[in-house]
C-alpha cells in the first residue's frame, strides 16, 4: 500500500478537500501511474452531489486521467516505466461475458468497475484521478500518442470517447448533417470529432455567447435554442443529433429537427427523468438512442484518431484548490471547455 494525496468529497454536496488515500501495492498485471492531469467531467459533479443515487464517500472523483507509468507488475506486457498513458471511466470488468469479448467492457454483464464511486473486485472502494497516483490493471490502461500533450489528452478519456463512439456508430461523416446540443466538455469534443469525420456540423447552444469558439472548433453553423425561430428554421434538417446536455431537455422539440429516418443520440445524464410524447418518434420513423462512453479498444482508436487529426481538448488548467470553484462554473455552463487539474498542485 502507498499513501497518496488526493482531493475528496467527504459527503454528498460537501466541498472537496485535500486528504490522503491508500493505493494498493502493484500486482502481477498492474501498472502504477504518476497522474499528471485529471479532467473535471460533469459526471464527477452529478456523483459528488449524489444526483444519480446513493454514492460512496469519501469520494475522489476523476475519470479523465493522464500520466506516466512509474512501476509495472511482473506480468505486465503492454507498458513500461516512462510510458505516457491514460485511464478513463473503467478500471476492471469480468473480461468473459459477450460484451467484454466484443470490446464493450462498459456494458459488462458480469459487472464492470468504475474508476471511482465503485467497489473493486478486491472489495475495496475505487478512488479516481484527483490524486497523485493510481494503480490500474494494464488491460484498462490506454496509450497516449506522442503527438498529444498530457493536459489536452486527459479529457479525451471520457469526453472524447463518449462523443467519438456514437458519432462513429451512427455514421457521422461526409454528406451527413450532424447537430451537437450543448457546447460544454462533451459537446466541444463532439464538434471537433464530427468535423474531423467530415460531417457538416451545427451547434445548438442555449445562446450565441460561444458562437465564435464553436465556429473555430469546426462547426459550420451555430444556433441559439433560446430563440424559437431556430426550431422553425431547422425543422427536418439533421441526419444525426448528439445531445450532451446535463439537464432535462424537451426531446420532442429536438426530434422535430431530424429528417425522416434520422436519429437523436443522447449521452447527457441528467438527474431527473424527461417526458416525451411518442408521436415525435412515430412521425418520420425517428430513432432516440443512448450511448455510454466506449470500450477500451475504441478508446485507444479515438486517441489515435485525435492524434492523427492533431487535436486534443480545449482546456483551462487549474490548481487543486480551485476544484470547488470549477464545479460551480461547470454548473453555470461557464466552462471553456474542460477544466483540467494539474495534479502537482494536490
Ligand atoms: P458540461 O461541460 O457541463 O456541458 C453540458 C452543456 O450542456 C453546457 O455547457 C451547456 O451548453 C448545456 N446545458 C447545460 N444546462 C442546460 C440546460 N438546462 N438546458 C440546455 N442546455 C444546457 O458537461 P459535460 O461534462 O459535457 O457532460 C454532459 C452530460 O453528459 C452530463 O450529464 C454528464 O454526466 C454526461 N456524461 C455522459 C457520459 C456517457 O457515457 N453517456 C459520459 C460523460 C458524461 P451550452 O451553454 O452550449 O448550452
Ligand atoms: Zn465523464
Ligand atoms: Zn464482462
Amino acid at each position: 500500500m502507498t499513501s497518496v494525496a488526493a482531493y475528496a468529497a467527504p459527503s454528498a454536496k460537501a466541498p472537496l478537500e485535500r486528504t490522503t488515500i491508500e493505493r494498493r501495492a502493484v500486482r502481477e498485471h498492474d501498472v502504477l501511474i504518476d497522474i499528471k492531469f485529471a479532467g473535471i467531467c460533469h459526471s464527477d459533479i452529478h456523483q459528488a452531489h449524489e444526483g444519480w443515487g446513493k454514492a460512496i464517500f469519501p469520494m475522489v472523483p476523476g475519470h479523465e486521467i493522464a500520466g506516466i507509468v512509474s512501476e509495472v507488475g511482473p506480468g505486465v506486457t503492454k507498458y513500461q516505466v516512462g510510458d505516457r498513458v491514460g485511464v478513463g471511466c473503467l478500471v476492471d470488468s469480468c473480461r468473459e461475458c459477450d460484451n467484454c469479448k466484443a470490446g464493450l467492457e462498459q456494458h459488462c454483464t458480469g459487472g464492470s468497475v468504475g474508476t471511482y464511486n465503485a467497489i473493486g473486485k478486491d472489495g475495496e472502494p475505487t478512488y479516481g484521478g484527483y490524486s497523485e497516483k493510481v494503480v490500474v490493471d494494464e488491460n484498462f490502461v490506454v496509450r497516449i500518442p506522442d503527438g498529444l500533450s498530457l493536459d489536452v489528452a486527459a479529457p479525451l478519456l471520457c469526453a472524447g470517447i463518449t462523443t467519438y463512439s456514437p458519432l462513429k456508430h451512427w455514421g457521422a461523416g461526409p454528406g451527413k448533417k450532424v447537430a451537437v446540443i450543448g457546447l460544454g466538455g462533451l459537446g466541444h469534443m463532439g464538434v471537433k470529432i464530427a468535423h474531423a469525420l467530415g460531417a457538416e456540423v451545427t451547434v445548438l447552444s442555449q445562446s450565441l455567447r460561444k458562437k465564435d469558439d464553436g465556429l473555430k472548433l469546426g462547426a459550420d453553423h451555430y444556433y441559439a435554442t433560446s430563440d424559437p425561430k431556430t426550431f422553425e428554421e431547422l425543422a427536418g434538417s439533421f441526419d444525426l443529433i448528439l445531445s450532451t446536455v446535463s439537464a432535462p431537455l424537451d426531446f420532442g422539440a429536438y426530434l422535430s429537427l431530424l429528417r425522416t429516418g434520422g436519429a437523436l443520440v443522447n449521452v447527457g445524464a441528467p438527474e431527473e427523468p424527461v417526458a416525451l410524447n411518442l408521436f415525435s418518434l412515430i412521425g418520420g420513423n425517428k430513432t432516440l438512442a443512448g450511448s455510454m462512453i466506449g470500450g477500451i479498444a475504441e478508446t485507444q482508436e479515438m486517441l489515435d484518431f485525435c492524434a492523427v487529426h492533431g487535436f486534443g481538448a480545449e482546456i483551462e488548467v487549474i490548481s487543486a484548490d480551485q476544484i470547488n470553484e470549477a464545479y460551480k462554473r461547470v454548473l453555470d455552463s461557464d466552462v471553456r471547455y474542460r477544466f483540467v487539474i494539474d495534479t502537482a498542485t494536490i
